[in-house]
């Protein structure tokens, strides 16, 4: 059976002691009875019950000295305390509220009065209870969550933080409210960045950051900042979480090692068929029929295919591995476009595309990375080749903005639609129409482009209309100045591509 709840009342008469045993115990309640304020606390802290009914004037402790210990003592702070009072004395009310008393009963209060106001005073004690305990169950699974949570009020105060965070952070439960989450974050590096949107009150999301924990290492996180609202929008303040990503990383680090390794171990023997393959067609190994060359000439072909496939796996895995380093050197960019452009002539011829390179004898300085750019040239042009079809049209333009080299590659090709332009970029990203016309690819050359590009603080742009071709345009800063260093995009010249029947 449920046990019955239970009331402290502490009076010094006699008769009223009785009176509300008599109409309690009537409604359905047990009862303890004290004379004294002292007596009513120690009773308190013994027994623990649901709510006290207290007089004002008693001998050894009046009311008001028992009250306030009970609302200082830990163990009976959430105990309801109903005060006697008369009529009028509404200043004693309020120094009796001001320490925490949650009501009065009158005196003379008749039976019905005294049972709602004990039955309000339990329902609401209840409720509370309750509330307390689904805070606590919330405050236990954000605990045990391997996520590092922090929460923070308006003015960046710590109010909460789950284990995870107290052992990183080492935070001492004592000190939580002396310490702002500013104090508790390192004071340099990407995380102090991310500091400024606590003060700015913006949210934030999925931002990667690098945390030293001193002894116990470095660890990657992802980072979130969340604003937290009452109602509609009393803003309280905001959480810090932490979603610890350092295992992740060292498993994509793994993973990268052993793509470079297989690609480095593919390379050599895939060049060496290569060069076997070269040397037989060039009469080196006898004379060959026309049918061997054809099939030796498919086989060149596909080692040729095999081994940019290999070396964009192994630029992937060098930017992974922020191996990126560049090497500047100061040299025409027109002259790198041209050269590129005509060493591709023949992918074009191939497919009866005119390409045009409007970068001739416009000398272009500029101080960058020459092999990096030259292999984003061969990238964006062969693409532009790749994705046109017979007869197409792919021009190529250089200029000078912004002190930065310009170049424009359009071509009159499949396109793409809108929505996949944002992606393009992301390695492993092919867009549908190069899936449905079955051109093949491996959707890494523009994610290296866009690596390389990044590292020289440039910009990469693509517009593109589905089914009518594409503007890729490159934007490299660093032009070296010269007076007659031409302003905006150049004419274009026609490249003569040789006949190599002749
Ligand atoms: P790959 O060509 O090996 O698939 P890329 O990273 O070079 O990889 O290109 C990614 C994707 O972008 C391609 O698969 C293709 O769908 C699209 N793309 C790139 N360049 C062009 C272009 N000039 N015209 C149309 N689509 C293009």
């Amino acid at each position: 059976m449920k046990p019955l709840e239970l009331v402290l009342v502490v009076d010094d008469s006699k008769v009223i002691r009785s009176r509300m045993k008599n109409i309690l115990e009537r409604n359905g309640y047990d009862v303890i009875l004290r004379e004294d304020g002292e007596a009513g606390v120690l009773a308190a802290l013994e027994y623990g019950p649901d709510l006290i009914i207290m007089d004002l004037n008693m001998p050894r402790m009046d009311g008001f000295t028992a009250s306030s210990m009970l609302k200082r003592y830990p163990q009976t702070r959430n105990m309801p305390i109903a005060v006697f009072t008369d009529e009028n004395e509404t200043q004693r009310k309020v120094d009796f509220f001001g320490i925490g008393v949650e009501d009065f009963i009158l005196k003379d209060a008749d039976e019905a009065e005294v049972t709602a106001r004990v039955g309000g005073l339990l329902r609401w004690k209840k409720n509370r209870d309750n509330l307390a305990q689904e805070n606590n169950k919330l405050g236990n699974i954000i605990d045990i969550l391997s996520d590092l949570v922090i929460i923070f009020d308006t003015a960046g105060k710590l109010v909460f933080y789950n284990r995870a965070a107290g052992h990183r952070f080492r935070l001492i439960p004592e000190l939580i409210q002396e310490k702002t989450i500013l104090e508790i974050l390192p004071a340099a590096g990407k995380v102090r960045d991310l500091c400024r949107y606590i003060d700015t009150r913006e949210e934030i999301h999925d931002q990667e950051v690098e945390i030293d924990h001193g002894e116990t290492g470095v660890r990657h996180y992802m980072a979130d900042i969340n604003r937290i609202y009452i109602g509609l929008s009393e803003d309280v303040g905001g959480a810090f979480i932490l979603r610890d990503i350092t295992g992740e990383k060292e498993a994509q680090r793994l993973k990268t090692e052993f793509y470079s390794m297989m690609a480095h171990e593919m390379r050599t023997p895939i060049s060496v068929v290569l060069g076997y393959t070269q040397l037989i067609l060039d009469g080196r190994a006898g004379e060959i029929s026309a049918l061997q060359q054809e099939f030796l000439r498919g086989v060149e072909e596909k080692g040729k295919v095999l081994i940019k496939l290999v070396n964009d796996f192994l630029e992937v895995s060098r930017l992974e591995n922020k191996f990126i380093r560049l090497d500047p050197s100061v040299f025409d960019i027109s002259i790198l476009v041209t050269e590129t452009v005509s060493g591709i002539r023949l992918l074009a011829e191939n497919k009866n595309i005119s390409l045009t390179c409007g970068c001739r004898g416009v000398p272009i300085l500029l101080r960058a990375d020459r092999d990096k750019l030259e292999h984003v040239m061969i990238n964006l042009v062969e693409n532009a080749i790749k994705y046109t079809e017979e007869n197409g049209t792919v021009t190529v333009r250089c200029g000078v903005e912004d002190g930065g080299a310009v170049i424009e590659i359009e071509d009159t090709g499949i396109g793409m639609s809108g929505e996949e332009l944002k992606f393009i970029f992301d390695r492993f990203t092919r867009a549908g129409n190069a899936e449905k016309k079955k051109i093949k690819g491996t959707g890494l050359g523009l994610a290296i482009v866009k690596e390389i590009v990044d590292a020289h603080k440039g910009r990469i742009d693509v517009e593109s209309q589905d089914g009518k071709g594409s503007v890729f345009r490159l934007w490299i800063p660093g032009v070296v100045e010269r007076p007659d260093a031409p302003a905006g995009i150049v004419r274009e010249v026609e490249i003569p591509v040789p006949d190599m029947r002749e």
